[in-house]
């Protein structure tokens, strides 16, 4: 969806690295997180400034190969850290689908994915995924637990103005963040955390160090330039109107958002979240919530498998079941391109009621 921006950016994003330049493992000898290249780390802190959704102050940065691996890294470092094991990982339903397979994909005697938070009956021997906003269905979540001595992980890939109203700053002991939901570009597998805790920052660094040897310097230099952009388009913007990245990612949102509604409402057949506008101090007004999948209902009693029946007029959908609900439930991207998208809408409004 991001796509045709980054086309009118043109060479402003595009990046040149010798093939001299950077082949050390090493960036940064002094830093706890010795493979985080300098650029990167300061235009991390930068966009976070400018868009104020994050508290950098004091915080570690991680940087991982996407933050599919700062989530590995978040889960060995707190249950590294923890005297009794498993740790049990939960996450309130719907959660990211991804979580479960994460979780228990190493068999780690450290820590064991124990399913939806809410049926959660254990003491505070539990690390709780926080996805904020939610992945599938967009709302903003808190912590579920309210044990002191739990553990939380604050996963914030959609924390950004495309996709909802800014609320002020985020500061959780572990928030994460990735690329591929920041600025479209899921192939550079970028993901970074901020970190509060010292003893957690050099557990998740160590976990990076013993999996994959640091994280690619020509990602970081990439992904650098991609956060300069957008940091620039709204630090110094021109009077013939450079990028703004958000701008361009809320109205694409928007538009997509009205034409699906619209659909389904004409269709008869689903429900879709509805949000109430809040307040966004990025964008200084009332502003809606467009997620970046739409967590769609059949309500027709006659559809008891939701995915099967988009994969009849071929859309590719994932059911309600792989994120701890029913298969009445499915989640679509919204964030496909622009052809996939019209394709989706056109199926969807050709449904009779
Ligand atoms: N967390 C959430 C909530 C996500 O939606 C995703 C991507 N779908 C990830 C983590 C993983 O992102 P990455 O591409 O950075 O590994």
């Amino acid at each position: 969806m991001f796509e045709p921006l980054w086309k009118e950016v043109g060479d402003n994003a595009t990046v040149t690295i010798s093939g001299w330049e950077k082949m050390s493992y090493t960036s940064c000898d002094e830093n706890i997180c010795w493979f985080l290249e300098p650029e990167f780390a300061s235009e991390v802190l930068r966009l976070h400034k400018i868009v104020n959704n994050a508290a950098t102050n004091g915080r570690h940065i991680i940087v991982g190969v996407g933050s599919t691996q700062m989530i590995h890294a978040t889960l060995h470092a707190l249950g590294a850290i923890k005297d009794r094991h498993p740790v049990n990982v939960v996450s309130a339903a719907p959660y990211y689908s991804m979580y479960p397979g994460i979780v228990d994909l190493m068999k780690s005697g450290l820590y064991h994915w124990a399913g939806d938070a809410a049926a959660f009956r254990g003491d505070d021997n539990f690390i709780e995924l926080v996805c904020s906003p939610n992945n599938p269905d967009g709302t903003i979540r808190h912590a579920i637990l309210g044990n002191e001595a739990g553990k939380r992980v604050h996963d914030m890939a959609y924390y950004w103005p495309q996709y909802t109203p800014m609320r002020g700053l985020a500061d959780h002991d572990i928030m994460l963040f990735t690329l591929s939901k920041a600025t479209g570009h899921a192939g550079t597998r970028i993901g970074w955390a901020l970190v509060k805790d010292k003893e957690v920052a050099c557990e998740m660094a160590k976990f990076i160090t013993l999996n994959t040897i640091g994280v690619s310097k020509d990602s970081q230099v990439r992904a650098a330039t991609i956060l300069k952009v957008i940091s620039d388009g709204y630090e110094f913007p021109k009077p013939n109107g450079a990028v703004q990245f958000f701008h361009f990612g809320r109205h694409q949102l928007a538009d997509r958002w009205r034409r699906l509604r619209q659909a389904v409402e004409k269709s008869g057949q689903f429900s879709l979240p509805r949000f109430s506008p809040e307040f966004c101090e990025f964008f200084k007004e009332h502003a809606e919530t467009y997620p970046g999948f739409a967590w769609l209902r059949c309500e027709d009693q006659k559809i008891n498998d939701c995915e099967g029946f988009f994969k009849r007029i071929n859309v590719l959908t994932r059911s309600g079941k792989y994120f701890g609900v029913g298969p009445e439930y499915v989640r679509i991207s919204m964030l496909d391109t622009d052809g996939n998208f019209d394709a989706f809408i056109k199926r969807i409004s050709s449904l009779d009621s």
